[in-house]
């Protein structure tokens, strides 16, 4: 009996050589090589390792503020928010938002539904609140392509809060820059799922509202499990009586990130992401770096005569951070053989399997982990194989 090339069920071991192999998974995935080596290094030293600190001791207080006030000034965080580390990673924030946001079980958030995460954290919330939604799936398809324009007329003037993702990471959608929500509705705090894509741009945090941003570690900036969690401190107090303590921003804060114990190596890590961001020239170069890898990918799927497709077509809404694409329309064998050709070349990640199943589309993610040049390798792969199979 033969059995199934291991590419095919997202395996990440590839045959080529270790120097070969480049990580394109949506996470976790691999971090900056030089924070990565940086980890190794602390783990040579003599002395206890990061993961033997105790949470209060002076040696960890200092790792935690590190990486709060590196994260502050990366990302331009104003004073008067709130940086937490919470536990239960993005789906942890999934509950905790409501729960946090609506004092009672009949008030209303409102949720752009614009791709599968938002789904996922809008189903979440309607456990806790009353969930008015905007959604933005394609009627024709059952795709989602493309981001509602966010009016008056469609947002409950009393609504708790707007959610949105910012980045859909398994449908390639992002929003380059932060809606600003109509005039009429400015009092109403924006909630932002940027899982995927902070640090990778900046963001206006005043102009645009931002009442509650929060990214779970294991795509651009650390390890599965932690969430950084930022919080406008007017929206502290307002919790249901219902919140779990280790949910609620308001024990944390109060607490210092120390309300329990928090998951300390994954936030040293954080610090030492911010740390690379900031040695690298900052958000704004970051973000250069991302357009210009991004870039290289769909010039390649736009100009290969439609050998390669992407799903979203308005170019102001692809993702940087994800391009998916499918071959020959779709083709199995020609999909099949570019995943076992590219994974044996080192090229691992391209199909993952995620709780929404095995998509139609493969999917290169390309976070702060990938450099211009790995993602040069991927172009000339694609290109090669676009030019034998045509
Ligand atoms: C990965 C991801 C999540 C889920 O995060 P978990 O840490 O697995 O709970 C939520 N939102 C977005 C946009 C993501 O990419």
């Amino acid at each position: 009996m033969n059995s199934i090339h291991p590419a095919l069920i997202g395996s990440l071991s590839s045959t080529a050589s270790p120097e070969k192999v480049i990580n394109f998974s949506p996470g976790p995935t691999s971090l900056p090589e030089a924070v990565e080596k940086q980890i190794a290094a602390n783990f040579q030293k003599p002395g206890l390792t990061s993961l033997a600190l105790s949470h209060r001791s002076p040696e960890f207080i200092a790792i935690l503020e590190h990486a709060v006030n590196t994260a502050r000034k990366v990302m331009a965080i104003p004073d008067d928010y709130e940086v937490l580390f919470t536990h239960g990673g993005g789906h942890g924030q999934f509950a905790a938002l409501p729960l946090n946001l609506c004092h009672e079980p009949t008030d209303t958030a409102t949720y752009v539904v614009n791709g599968t995460w938002s789904a996922r954290g809008c189903d979440e919330a309607k456990r806790y609140c009353n969930v008015q939604t905007i959604d933005a799936q394609d009627t024709k398809t059952g795709n989602y392509l493309s981001f509602p324009e966010l009016t008056e007329e469609i947002i409950d003037k009393e609504s708790k809060y707007v959610y949105l993702c910012s980045n859909e990471t398994v449908n390639g959608i992002e929003l380059h820059r932060l809606p600003k929500l109509p005039e009429s509705r400015k009092h109403i705090p924006l909630v932002v799922d940027a899982s995927s894509d902070f640090s990778t741009k900046p963001i206006d945090w005043h102009g645009c509202g931002v009442g509650v941003l929060f990214a779970c570690a294991s795509k651009n900036i650390g390890h599965p499990g932690l969430t950084i969690t930022i919080v406008r401190k007017d929206l502290l107090g307002k919790a249901s009586p219902l919140c779990p303590g280790v949910f609620n921003y308001t024990t944390n804060s109060e607490a210092g990130n120390l309300w329990n114990t928090p998951a300390t190596f994954n936030i040293e890590v954080v610090g030492l992401v911010m740390d690379w961001i900031e040695r690298e020239g900052g958000v704004e170069a970051n973000e250069q770096r991302s357009i210009a890898k991004a870039k290289m990918l769909y010039d390649v799927i736009d100009n290969a005569n439609g050998f390669y497709a992407t799903p979203i077509n308005d170019k102001s809404l692809r993702s940087r951070m994800n391009v998916p694409f499918n071959i020959a329309g779709g083709d199995l064998a020609l999909t099949e053989q570019f995943l076992i050709e590219s994974w044996e070349q080192g090229l691992i990640g391209l199909r993952t399997l995620t709780p929404f199943g095995v998509g139609d589309y493969l999917r290169a993610s390309i976070y702060n982990g990938i450099t211009l040049k790995q993602v040069t390798t991927l172009a000339e792969f694609m290109v090669k194989f676009a030019q034998k199979h045509r």
